[in-house]
């Protein structure tokens, strides 16, 4: 990676600087720099460096991490892995401005849009999380409301008044005279962009657009028993409008992680028990810990236990979204075969197995030389694993 400029530098701000100063200056610096309008070569490179070095020195806690170990997520980082950051403006400031300098507005006669969009963000938890329910932060950026003008766009003294070129309409009417007679077309009306409002001393910070970008944290309640794909609304969180304008609501999208231990299916969840094989031959109580911290899972290995028989735990499952109450938890047994058993204790099994060749008339008396035996369990039992592996332990791809 190569070596970065210090973002103080970058704004060309002092490290005291407060937050009014360094929005300023950014703002200044993204205005001459913005692609759309600075055609030079490195423009590019220097407006993504400016907005580098800005949404780390506007947001208190990453300029302090900076401040203190030269690296905005502090000395290990604080878990703003969970937000995915790609969604909402393709990866970076770009589109913000797109939307601030009015850039990839529509053509022809449409009115501007002066409400705010809605703005999506995709929020990653883990399963445990989505069991018990939680509480995330969420730290994005956005148009927000100018603070300096309350979103009004207008600087002390001045007023928002009526576009008179337009009479208030954002559009404007042209008659052309063509060989086909008179052409009438609609266009956005020059003069106030097509919002029908015009202000005589604009805001300095926000250039009387009354919205400004800015870094925003938003605490999401996200409830227990969340699916992946399901949203939840925070309302007036999206896009500020222009000048006062409603804003849009940020849509909070979840991403459910997959589990390690746990594969979940509607309410219920799936794991795998491994069970030694003496075990599913006599019977035993196989104990876990569940997906909520206080679960102690106990299940009943039946006396003759097959590979692959599920037992039911009844209410050890995900709380269901409706109603809470919890699904099963399905343990699927999958039985090792001990290799770690003695000389004697080989023995004991020999003369077990024994007995039942005898029991049945000696039909497997084939298998009764102690080494072919050996042979033969150790095929079959990688077999067995292979089997499992390209089958999944549940049965389903995975
Ligand atoms: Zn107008
Ligand atoms: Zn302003």
């Amino acid at each position: 990676m190569e070596s970065k400029r210090d973002y103080y530098e970058v704004l060309g701000v002092d490290r005291g600087a407060d937050q009014r100063t360094i929005k300023r200056a950014f703002l200044k610096l993204a205005r001459s720099l913005h692609p759309d309008v600075n055609k030079e070569p490195d423009a590019e490179q220097r407006f993504k460096e400016v907005n580098e070095a800005y949404s780390v020195l506007s947001d208190e806690r990453k300029r302090a991490n900076y401040d203190q170990y030269g690296n905005p997520d502090g000395p290990g980082g604080f878990g703003s892995e969970y937000v995915d950051m790609s969604d909402i403006f393709g990866g970076g400031f770009g589109d913000i401005f797109d939307s601030f300098f009015g850039g990839g507005g529509g053509r022809g006669a449409r009115a501007a849009r002066t409400r705010g969009r809605d703005m999506g963000i995709t929020l990653r938890i883990s399963l445990a999380e989505a069991a018990a329910g939680c509480t995330k932060t969420i730290a994005y950026d956005r148009l927000s409301p100018c603070e300096d003008c309350n979103g009004s766009g207008t600087a002390e003294g001045g007023k928002e008044t009526t576009c008179e070129h337009c009479h208030g309409t954002g559009r404007v009417v042209e008659v052309q005279r063509t060989i086909f007679g008179q052409m009438q077309s609609q266009t956005t009306c020059p003069v106030c962009n097509g919002s029908g409002r015009v202000v005589d001393q604009p805001c300095e910070t926000c250039q009387g657009e009354g919205r400004t970008p800015s870094h925003e944290t938003v605490k999401v309640n996200i409830p227990a028993g969340i699916h992946t794909g399901q949203s939840l609304r925070v309302e007036s969180m999206g896009e500020a409008g222009v000048r006062g304008d409603a804003s849009g609501d940020l849509v909070v999208t979840v991403q459910v992680l997959e589990d390690e231990k746990f594969e979940r299916q509607g309410d219920d969840l799936y794991t795998v028990a491994h069970v030694d094989a003496l075990d599913a031959i006599l019977g035993t109580t196989y104990r876990m810990d569940g997906i909520l911290p206080d679960d102690e899972i106990s299940a009943t290995i039946p006396q003759g236990c097959q590979y692959g028989q599920r037992i039911s735990v009844p209410g050890m499952g995900m709380p269901s979204l409706q109603t809470g109450i919890r699904g099963d938890l399905i343990v699927v047994v999958q039985i090792s075969t001990p290799t770690d058993l003695s000389k004697q204790q080989l023995e004991l099994i020999r003369s077990v197995q024994r007995e039942r060749t005898q029991a049945q008339g000696g039909a497997r008396s084939q298998n009764a030389e102690p080494q072919a035996a050996g042979k033969n369990r150790d095929a079959g039992g990688q077999k067995r694993s292979k089997g499992a592996k390209r089958r999944g332990p549940f049965g389903k791809k995975r």
